[in-house]
């Protein structure tokens, strides 16, 4: 495979430049989630440039899209290609690449162009899956909920971060809204005759704090008030919250969740108001990691150059719609470290200065030989891919299945 991974980067490395003005574009056009229309143009031009066909938008949303190259009927491997921008990151507020989705979009492009110069060596087909939103309402929840992944074999993408971690971990997370309705009245005259939906609103919180103490140290229960009535005058009908649940296991995330809801409900009955709530945001489920196919990564990273690669679970720190991914389709997500001047730490200023440095170009360059390289070996090596399913299964099963607020 040393003879390979050669290739890889011989091919790499005559591409360089076109790698790094797919970083640079999409860095200096940040578009907010579902809004990438600028991204996805130019990515896909590029794409059919190589010989990609692509379909778009893909999965009824305007952002997404399928790019394919190779043997239809074969062994399907997809990279998936992020480019949403964060709100109000930028200089004067405008949207910024605070989170390196531009370089995501780069490293999955590049990987999935270097293996379609190699496509002689293999039967198979290479998939880029442009995926938007990552940032807001998770559009790869949607993907795989329409079945964009189901023929696909294996996934693969990698983000920026500040350390290098082979086995990134990610927090499943439940996003309810709770809406109390009570009965208006004359807040000084009549009081007596209204149902106040404010009060259940304050009593979930109240509930929901007193909960903080028996959960699990790591799980996280976080909330605001997205309508708290209309006027101090009026005693509030209309009342409303917005909480969010994140756990490192979908299963204990779905047991806060039932407490959760036990509040809300517990606000209702002692308010006398009634109470409805449904999720404002996909579900994320956690992050399944397999460790064989991420022992053929790590072989990846490895030739590349990287060193100091953490292979222990680290606390996940978010959540991410790769989750719910990475349940349907065995799925290598890796964090690389920039090793900037500074340290990269998403949703900072420090993300917006480093997504487009000469240190995330070098870790471009080493993203892009260490996922092509993982994906060729995987092409040539279909009993690997296999057995990497069976893995994939007994993980699932031991994990009890996937469970979260969008298959209810
Ligand atoms: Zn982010
Ligand atoms: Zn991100």
């Amino acid at each position: 495979m040393n003879d390979l991974f050669s290739k890889i980067e011989q091919i790499e490395q005559s591409l360089q430049q076109e790698f790094e003005a797919i970083n640079d574009f999409i860095f200096r056009h940040p578009e907010l989630g579902g809004e990438e229309y600028i991204s996805v143009k130019y990515l896909t031009d590029v794409l059919s440039q190589y010989g990609f066909e692509i379909t778009m938008p893909y999965c009824d949303l305007d952002t997404a899209f399928r790019a394919e190259f190779g043997d239809r009927e074969e062994t399907k491997i997809a990279f998936l290609a992020e480019y949403d921008a964060l709100k109000g990151m930028g200089e004067k507020g405008e949207p910024a690449h605070g989170c390196g989705h531009n370089w995501i979009a780069a490293s999955s492009v590049g990987a999935a162009i270097v293996l379609s110069q190699l496509k002689d060596e293999f039967k198979g087909q290479i998939v880029v899956l442009g995926t938007p939103a990552e940032e807001t309402f998770g559009a790869k929840v949607d993907m795989v909920e329409r079945g964009a992944f189901d023929d696909i074999d294996i996934v693969i993408q990698g983000h920026l971060g500040n350390e290098n971690i082979l086995n990134t971990q990610a927090m499943a997370m439940n996003s309810l809204e709770f809406r109390f309705t009570g009965k208006p009245a004359h807040a000084a005259a009549y009081p007596y005759n209204g149902v106040n939906a404010l009060d259940a609103v304050q009593l979930t919180f109240a509930g929901v704090n007193a909960l903080r103490q028996h959960i699990r140290p790591e799980a996280r229960i976080h909330g605001i008030v997205s309508n708290g009535g209309a006027a101090a005058n009026i005693i509030p009908d209309q009342a409303a919250c917005k909480l969010t649940m994140r756990a490192s296991s979908s299963s204990y995330l779905e047991e806060i969740t039932q407490k959760v809801k036990n509040c809300a409900k517990g606000a209702a009955l002692m308010t006398g108001t009634t109470m409805e709530y449904g999720k404002f945001e996909n579900s994320f489920l956690d992050m399944v990691n397999i460790p064989s196919l991420q022992e053929i990564m790590k072989e990846g990273l490895t030739k590349a150059g990287i060193e100091n690669l953490l292979e222990e679970e680290v606390e996940p720190k978010g959540s991410t719609d790769i989750g719910n991914v990475s349940y349907q389709c065995p799925t290598s997500y890796v964090q690389l470290d920039v090793e900037g001047d500074e340290p990269f730490l998403a949703h900072e200023q420090s993300a917006v200065s480093l997504s487009n440095s000469s240190y995330a170009m070098k870790k471009l360059h080493q993203a892009i030989q260490a996922f092509a390289y993982t994906g060729l070996y995987l092409f040539l090596n279909e009993k690997k891919i296999e057995e990497i399913k069976e893995e994939h299964q007994k993980i699932l099963a031991k994990k009890g299945g996937k469970s979260c607020e969008n298959k209810e």
